[in-house]
């Protein structure tokens, strides 16, 4: 392991013992350091630990001697012992094998201390550098250490060994140090994917390495089928001409989610096993014989007939013509359902659908699976039957995983299996005949199946399989209609036609519902759609209170699609553009040009009369950028994040400050800086943005505003104010900077609570000191989407309201049922509350 200064590198004690000086070891060879200069240790523990991460390269075969070596080339030989060569390997147990990567601290081998003791000359280990060049000075530790813990042999490198983990031995091998996996549902697709086409771009060989198992990392299915969940750690491994290329790429990658946001979810600690969110099977039965239950896949209610959808099993010959003739028939199979797949994503408008067949795309050049495939044809298959054992083979495999997630991805693999398996067997794909009201019973929907529905007769739809997060649960929630994944398999027994109740929310199934009962869910249908529809149709209404104070509603984006959608719902402006995913995802820096067309295209969706607020980056050592390396953090959200990175890094900022700037002219431009905490950063922005706005010659007006996430900046709002034009409360941050509680931290969820009277009252005091000046305060943390908080918002004096798109025209309609005098009176006795339970309870009295 490496430590500062850069040329230093730390050996851990392979034993605890006492240090004995080399040169007095009773053994010339060792003595006259004719191996290697070291360190000599009186063990008295009894497993030899490993030093160092790194790669063992040699185990001896009396099992007394093993040599690794580090990723930077140092090469180290522990002997346990003297002359324990002829112990033959007897009382030596081996804990790891040649080639394994190993982590500093790792157990390697065990020995009988009583049994080697007594046969052998001495216990005395020695632990030498065998090739010397690389060193240039040696101290070894005095006295007693620990093994595994305690440094033995502190050396000091010559120039230009590279003290990191991303060199390339002279194999053109390279490994990466642990990573800890931080996506919250482990390794499942989608990062898998992102994963897999960035291994793809390297000509090494790569693969990824998790508790001694290895898989192809160019491979979706294999990465998925390493079944690597959160808080997990893994290797990367990479041998070939850019090893090193690769190894740094793809940490850094997998270090940033691998295009998951995964701001504030990255565990510390491994989190339970992930068989316990494995609930779609878990699902106790209901004691009511007319409840089926499962899990709420989709939220919503229905009322309908059971429509029971059966998968047709095609049959293949086994044996084929010639491999050659084979081969053919499936590599056009395979480019016709590249073909069918890309016109399927033209026909969605929706993106996260469309994701989901570019998913299926890159299954089908997945090399693991194709290897199946193309290992069958050769052997004599049929190109149907191979293909079918290929993708039944990684479907079944994918399917007894614990995690529930990864298991759902079964489910695609077997879609887009029968694609290709249609082509192939020439049969073509049958539109499902559905009748009106129905309510579809399935083993598993595909992806296909469900984008093909026809939404005019489809009100909801339950399956056995699959569970809350797989992709048909995705696509139900995208059509808006309910579903229940992991039903009770008795709903497959169900006959056609018989009338039920769907009730997504819940997860529950009736059967024969009684009219009461229908009519009552009717009634509630009815009342949801009258009232959503009347907030559509006034979503172009200002938000107005009764006695006529205006809130502007804004939308909270992440990118030119929120912002178009956002208008069609009444969004006035944006109040919170988060910049970030330009940034994300990528190998280089966005330049000024490629950001600032996506800036311009945003503010003419916008137009001159919306207010449009363009956050600077926010990311720091929890979300890491691949071309901005930057160590790791012990505590990444009290570190250099925000506004602080931009700051160390002028370059970006300046760039990416022209950018915003050149939007200046399209509509209402505010530019606006997070996790701001001192007056030296405001100054300096401002300082920035002023300099750009000259050298642009932008004559514009452009707004500097800054975001108040960190506690001091509310205390000292009235000073910030002075010198700022607006304030935007992000009250995600806000909250668990005032509250000391990580926002993402699966046990402290319901205290990290937004509504605790600690938080409400700083909003309130950034909102005094910013109106004391004549300031304007937004907030767009997620209170502002939330209903119950609106009234309180508005009393404290909120001046705008950034929320999601979806919510704006509930928002608004919601704005204009208030009096702002009584949400006044409202505020004034809710932030004399003790607690965030007494202030939930207070405002949930104004909510139906
Ligand atoms: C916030 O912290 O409330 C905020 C809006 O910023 P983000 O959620 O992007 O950190
Ligand atoms: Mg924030």
């Amino acid at each position: 392991m490496s430590t500062n200064p850069a040329s230093q590198f730390v050996l851990l004690a392979p034993f605890s013992g006492v240090m004995v000086p080399l040169e007095t070891v009773p053994d010339p060879v060792f003595a006259q350091k004719m191996v290697g200069d070291g360190i000599s240790i009186d063990p008295t523990s009894n497993v030899l630990v490993a030093p160092m991460t790194g790669k063992v390269t040699q185990i001896h075969s009396a099992k007394h001697a093993i040599s690794l070596v580090a990723s930077n080339g140092l090469e180290v030989l522990i002997h346990i012992g003297l002359d324990t060569v002829m112990l033959k390997g007897q009382g030596f147990t081996t804990k790891v094998k040649e080639g394994d990567i190993v982590d500093a601290g790792q157990a390697l081998i065990e020995f009988d201390m009583d049994a080697v003791g007594r046969k052998a000359l001495s216990l005395l280990t020695q632990m030498v550098i065998t090739n010397g060049e690389k060193v240039a000075s040696y101290s070894p530790a005095k006295g007693l250490v620990v093994g595994g813990k305690d440094a033995a042999l502190t050396l000091v490198m010559v120039d230009g060994v590279v003290q990191n983990s991303t060199t390339a031995d002279a194999s053109g091998e390279a490994y990466s140090d642990p990573i800890r996996i931080p996506n919250p549902t482990g390794l499942h697709a989608r990062p898998a994917a992102v994963l897999a086409n960035a291994a793809k771009t390297f000509k090494s060989d790569v693969k990824l390495v998790r508790a001694g198992q290895e898989s192809n990392a160019k491979s979706v299915v294999a990465i998925m089928g390493l079944e690597v969940q959160n808080g997990d750690e893994i290797r990367v491994r990479a041998i070939g001409p850019d090893a090193s290329g690769a190894i740094k790429t793809l940490t850094a990658l997998i270090l940033s989610g691998c295009g998951e946001d995964v701001g504030g979810v990255a565990p510390k600690v491994k989190p339970k096993p992930m068989d316990t969110i494995k609930v779609a099977k878990a699902t106790p039965k209901s004691e009511d014989p007319n409840v089926l239950t499962g899990v709420s896949a989709s939220p919503g209610l229905a009322v309908g007939q059971i429509f029971q959808v059966k998968q047709v099993e095609i049959e293949v010959e086994e044996t084929g013509e010639t491999p050659e003739i084979e081969r053919r028939r499936f590599d056009k199979a395979l480019k016709d359902a590249h073909q069918q797949l890309e016109n399927l994503k033209s026909e969605i408008s929706d993106e996260s659908k469309a994701e989901i067949f570019a998913a299926h795309q890159e299954l089908l050049e997945d090399p693991d699976l194709l290897a199946i495939a193309i290992a069958g044809m050769t052997n004599g298959k049929s190109a149907g039957f191979a293909w079918k054992d290929a993708y039944n083979t990684y479907s079944a495999k994918l399917a007894a995983l614990k995690n529930e997630v990864l298991a759902g991805r079964a489910n695609d693999i077997r879609d887009v299996g029968l694609r290709v398996l249609r082509l192939i067997a020439g049969i073509e794909e049958a539109a499902m005949v559905v009748p009106e009201n129905a309510i579809l019973i399935a083993e598993d929907l595909t992806p296909s199946d469900t984008a093909s529905l026809d939404r005019t007769r489809v009100l909801g739809f339950c399956t056995t399989g699959g569970g809350a997060t797989s992709h048909v649960a995705i696509l139900a929630r995208s059509l808006n209609i309910p579903a229940i994944c992991g039903i009770d398999e008795d709903a497959l027994a169900l006959t056609n036609g018989m009338p039920v109740i769907l009730d997504g929310t819940r997860g529950t199934l009736r059967k024969n519902p009684s009219e009461a009962e229908v009519t009552d869910i009717r009634e509630k249908q009815a009342k949801q759609a009258i009232k959503r529809e009347a907030e559509l149709a006034a979503a172009f209404e200002p938000a107005v209170t009764k006695d006529g104070t205006h809130v502007e509603v804004v939308a909270n984006i992440g990118g030119l699609d929120d912002a178009e959608q956002g208008v069609k719902l009444g969004s006035e402006g944006v109040g919170l553009l988060r910049s970030e995913f330009l940034y994300l995802e990528r190998t280089d820096a966005p330049t000024e040009e490629e950001q600032s067309q996506i800036y311009i295209d945003i503010a003419k969706a916008l137009g001159n009369d919306r207010t449009f607020v363009v956050r600077t980056l926010d990311v720091g050592g929890d979300k890491p950028l691949a071309y901005l390396p930057m160590p790791a953090e012990e505590n990444p959200f009290l570190g250099v994040r925000g506004v602080r990175l931009c700051l160390a890094e002028p370059e970006l900022l300046h760039t990416q400050v022209r950018a915003v700037l050149r939007a200046a002219p399209y509509s209402k431009l505010a530019i606006m800086f997070p996790m701001i905490t001192s007056l030296e950063e405001v100054r300096e922005v401002k300082r920035i943005v002023a300099e750009e706005k000259a050298a642009l010659g932008i004559t514009q007006d452009v707004q500097v505003g800054i975001m108040v996430e960190v506690p001091a900046t509310a205390v000292m709002a009235e000073q910030f104010a002075r010198e700022v034009d607006f304030f935007s409360i992000g009250t995600n941050d806000l909250t668990q900077y005032t509250l000391a509680m990580d926002r993402g931290h699966p046990k402290l969820a319901k205290q990290a609570d937004v509504m605790h009277p600690g938080v409400l009252n700083l909003i309130n005091m950034t909102v005094k000191g910013a109106h004391a000046h004549g300031k304007w305060v937004g907030v767009c943390g997620g209170i502002a989407s939330d209903p119950m908080a609106i009234p309180l918002l508005l009393g404290i004096g909120v001046d705008e309201l950034s929320a999601s798109v979806p919510t704006i025209p509930a928002i608004k309609a919601l704005v204009r049922t208030l009096n702002k005098a009584d949400c006044e009176k409202l505020a004034a006795e809710v932030l004399q509350l003790g607690t965030a339970a007494e202030v939930r309870a207070r405002l949930s009295q104004l909510v139906d």
